[in-house]
């Protein structure tokens, strides 16, 4: 009955609207993991429902060699919203599949092989991309993946420095570490990166797939930490959970990138899904209110929790609380007990990554919760 890989949760959920999800016992719940960041406009957005129901009755499908005004929008769309000039458009179906092209751009382009990543890195489970990722859960009986990949400590501008040279295709780093266990870095940091990989003629790929869409306070983390990236990867959010990845890239990248395709680049559903998400953060407004909230969020459950947890950190509504046991005991009983759904991310960070539509209500309900549940 279970599926085969994944372990389910024994919560039954059958209809979703804004930043709530219901169960089949008609059980309401307060989703602050967003699903694991795909919802940041919430669930069932009326207006991505409608782009996405319009499209399903004129076209599901067509070849992706004949260009269509759906997919034509999305590229000028993202193209449009993309740091600087970072605005020649790839498109897939997930995040692993984003980053899997950015390795291969990156490599084609600059024709070397070596790629850089970092320590508590997740970059998804291909093999290419896991050959990038750092937890070995993931990559035990699955070697030998795409080789040639050096890991640094992820802070440390000395290291990065170090393990940057002619022989490096790329560096792919998140600029701000979510499955890892909600690792912010300061901005000098990542800056230095960006100049070692100027430096070093190397490519530097932005992993974007969670922090992007407004979640850390600006549509980018990029922009937030004022760093062009050669490669930036989104994914999650952007079709609001249909399944559609973007490789955006420079072009010297683009100019040089190889031969790349897959059958279903920027399906007319999903990107009339993506176009209309895209469309509802910006005129909503949404990276604005993911600082505003995600800063009062911070200060709540600081001023709340105290001494009873390790640390709670993150930039806008990407925020983890470590705390001094096993998150997962806590984040059953936030469900069963509370109604709110969180996640996990590694043993003892309990990772809140709500729609970007929450607000301050909202924010005080989990920061209760929490307090209820650790205190
Ligand atoms: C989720 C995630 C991925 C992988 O995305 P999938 O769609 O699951 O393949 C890659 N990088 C980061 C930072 C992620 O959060």
């Amino acid at each position: 009955m279970s599926g085969f890989v994944f372990s389910e949760k024994p919560i039954r959920i059958e209809r979703g609207e804004g930043v709530y999800l219901y169960d089949t016992n008609g059980n309401e719940y307060l989703d602050f993991g967003a699903s694991y960041a795909c919802t940041p406009v919430g669930h069932c957005h009326p207006e991505v429902v409608e782009a996405a129901t319009d499209q399903l009755e004129r076209l599901l499908y067509v070849q992706a060699s004949y260009p269509h005004a759906e997919r034509t929008a999305l590229y000028e769309r993202l193209a449009d919203v993309a740091p600087r000039d970072v605005d020649n458009v790839w498109l897939c179906n997930s995040g692993t599949e984003a980053n899997e092209a950015g390795l291969k751009f990156a490599r084609h382009a600059t024709g070397r092989s070596k790629i850089v990543a970092t320590m508590q890195g997740f970059h998804g489970r291909t093999m290419g991309s896991l050959a990038t990722t750092w937890k070995q859960k993931y990559k035990e009986g699955f070697e030998p993946l795409a080789g040639d990949v050096e890991f640094v400590p992820y802070g440390d501008g000395e290291a990065m420095a170090e393990a940057v040279d002619e022989e490096t295709a790329a560096v792919i780093i998140e600029p701000l570490q979510g499955e890892g266990g909600i690792n912010p870095v300061p901005t000098e940091y990542l800056q230095r990166v960006r100049v070692e990989t100027a430096t070093a003629g190397a490519a530097l790929i932005l992993d974007e797939i969670q922090t992007g869409l407004g979640r850390t306070g600006e549509l980018w983390a990029a922009d937030k930490h004022d760093v062009v990236p050669d490669v930036l990867t989104t994914a999650k959010g952007l079709g609001s959970g249909l399944p559609i990845g973007a490789t955006l890239v420079r072009d010297w990248v683009a100019e040089d990138c190889g031969n790349h395709g897959s059958t279903f680049s920027g399906g007319p559903v999903v990107s009339a899904a993506a176009g209309a998400t895209l469309d509802v953060i910006e005129r909503e407004e949404l990276p604005a209110n993911a600082a505003a909230v995600g800063d009062y969020l911070v200060a709540e459950l600081r001023a709340a929790l105290g001494e009873a947890v390790r640390e709670v950190r993150g930039n806008g509504l990407m925020v983890g609380v470590e705390v001094r046991r096993g998150a997962n005991p806590i984040l059953r009983d936030l469900a069963v007990e509370h109604g709110i759904l969180a996640l996990p991310a590694g043993r003892s960070v309990v990772r809140l990554l709500p729609p970007l539509t929450v607000d301050r209500g909202h924010a005080d309900a989990v920061v209760d919760a929490l307090e209820a549940v650790i205190a």
